[in-house]
């Protein structure tokens, strides 16, 4: 049987949905080549190719120019010249609040500089007054803003209610405080949401949920916008192990870990305890400054007791659903070993496809137990710059310069990841990697040099590491025939600039499926 016969049998077999490119299989003609610049395909066994062919929102080949122009170049096909930039797998996020971040991109970003506007007071209310001018907002209308970091204000003096209340006699102005939990208001805010000097502090937090039932409003707002066609990129999400019973009611477990219009439901998220930098993350010892309600000896908590978090991990490992756990002190993470243990008691050593989110105070010889029990650490590196003087002061220095020890995890033979946080920290991929790649605080303190990873690595843990952590490495991570064409293209190569250099690195083009969503400046 010749090529053309076979060709027109799978077109057949295929029930059309070969296109007439199949004719010249095996090779196929791709529809884009791109080629012109450095193409670093994060598969150690081919690492950097001359040209990479794109078909049907594929990857179709990759390899030398000359080869990949002779066996997939058509009539149709476009030629992408990088002019010098350089290509790579698409980034993942290991982990992020992408719900909540679609709540602030009508917002006014004040973060601290590097990522934003807001060094000091009058700079945040210049920024607001910028936006309130440039969007003509009406009298009346609220205008939030989010990343106030009242750490990096000058001489101690705070972003208060009289600031706003001068530019904003007639907004309610809410300034959001960059961990998520808490808010700065003017007058008209306070009026708005009736909050009075009388007024008592809630108590713990809220879940929103859809009116009428116990369904979680989130997932399903997400599953709405999905079957609208509402995603340019792929959405993971993790429900939390609170809200799992209504989530298995309306999604039975059979459909989890498949995509259905770009959102898959990829596991269960449990959370043990809360952030260093707020000191409610749960240490061995105690934190030097006490607890953020003035208590001694403060430890900080688990965020339930032992029995319930064991109870909980159980829980996720009978359903055989992959587990985000959320642990940040190294008090959690031997929490979250005991629950190990407990539920996995007789085969410990089982991939069960448990990432631990932060993971950030692991102790040297807890990394051990990583690798043992198959859990992969999702690391932090942003705290470098962002935390680094808070964790000095809360947990010391030499705690504070092991956080997120990729070195170690990487030498003990584990695949870790890095993400964002967002909007804990910005979205922000080439300052991340940065961070992890250099580990220099805000301030111009090495926080760990030992524990730096090299750019390649820090690349590593935010493509083919994250598409294993979500299960995913079979069509994405690297750049490789058959996996999807999920691409990014920067101005400059990671791998060839100076290491200080990369956070200067601007991402140029992202392109899902072998389309284009984003490119600077179009
Ligand atoms: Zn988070």
């Amino acid at each position: 049987m010749n090529y053309q016969v076979l060709a027109a049998l799978v077109a057949w077999i295929g029930g059309g949905l070969m296109s007439a490119h199949a004719a010249s299989f095996p090779g196929g003609t791709a529809d884009l080549i791109y080629t012109g610049g450095d193409i670093v395909t994060m598969n150690d066994k081919q690492a950097s190719v001359e040209a990479l062919a794109v078909k049907d929102g594929k990857i179709l080949a990759v390899g030398e120019r000359k080869a990949i122009e002779g066996q997939h170049k058509g009539a149709k096909t476009k030629v992408v010249d990088l002019r010098g930039k350089t290509l790579l797998p698409g980034f993942i996020d290991a982990h992020s609040h992408y719900y909540s971040s679609l709540s602030v991109a009508n917002q006014v970003n004040v973060y601290a500089p590097p990522a934003g506007p807001g060094k000091d007071p009058a700079s945040i209310v210049a920024e607001l007054v910028k936006f309130r001018d440039k969007n003509k907002i009406p009298k009346g209308t609220v205008i939030q803003a989010y990343g106030y970091d009242e750490n990096v204000m000058p001489n101690g003096r705070l972003l208060n209610r009289d600031d706003l209340d001068k530019a904003f006699p007639h907004n309610p102005v809410l300034v959001g405080h960059v961990s998520m939990h808490g808010a700065v208001m003017n007058s008209a805010a306070l009026r708005k949401w009736n909050i009075t000097a009388e007024t008592k502090t809630p108590p713990g937090g809220v879940i929103v949920r859809k009116p009428g039932t116990s369904e979680p409003y989130g997932l399903a707002l997400m599953q709405r916008a999905a079957k609208g066609g509402g995603y340019i990129i792929d959405v993971i999400a993790y429900p939390f192990i609170t809200e799992l019973e209504a989530v298995l009611k309306a999604n039975p477990v059979s459909g989890w870990g498949k995509y259905d219009n770009r959102l898959k439901i990829g596991g269960v998220k449990i959370t043990i305890d809360g952030s260093p930098q707020g000191r409610t993350a749960f240490f061995t010892k105690p934190y030097l400054t006490g607890g953020p309600g003035g208590e001694k000896d403060w430890k900080g908590e688990l965020a339930a007791p032992q029995e319930t978090v064991n109870k909980a991990v159980k829980a996720v490992y009978d359903l055989g659903v992959p587990l985000n756990l959320h642990a940040n002190g190294d008090g959690a993470i031997d929490a979250f070993f005991t629950a190990h243990e407990s539920a996995a008691a007789g085969d410990l050593s089982r991939d069960r496809h448990v990432t631990m989110i932060h993971a950030q105070f692991t102790r040297k010889d807890q990394i051990d137990k990583f690798v043992q029990y198959k859990v992969t650490p999702s690391f932090y590196t942003l705290h470098t710059f962002y935390f680094a003087e808070a964790h000095i002061n809360n947990r010391g220095r030499e705690q504070a310069m092991y956080i997120s020890p990729m070195r170690d995890a990487i030498d003990k033979g584990l695949k870790p990841t890095n993400h964002t946080d967002f909007y804990v920290a910005p979205l922000d991929q080439t300052f991340m990697l940065w961070t992890a790649v250099n580990r220099i605080s805000r301030g111009g303190a090495v926080i760990g040099a030992d524990q730096r990873i090299t750019a390649l690595e820090g690349l590593r843990a935010m493509t083919i590491n994250a598409a294993r952590q979500h299960r995913e490495d079979d069509s994405k991570g690297s750049l490789e025939p058959g996996k999807r064409a999920d691409l990014v293209i920067l101005d400059k190569n990671p791998l060839k600039v100076k290491p200080m250099a990369i956070k200067d690195i601007k991402v140029f083009e992202t392109i899902k499926d072998g389309k284009t969503v984003y490119k600077r400046g179009a």
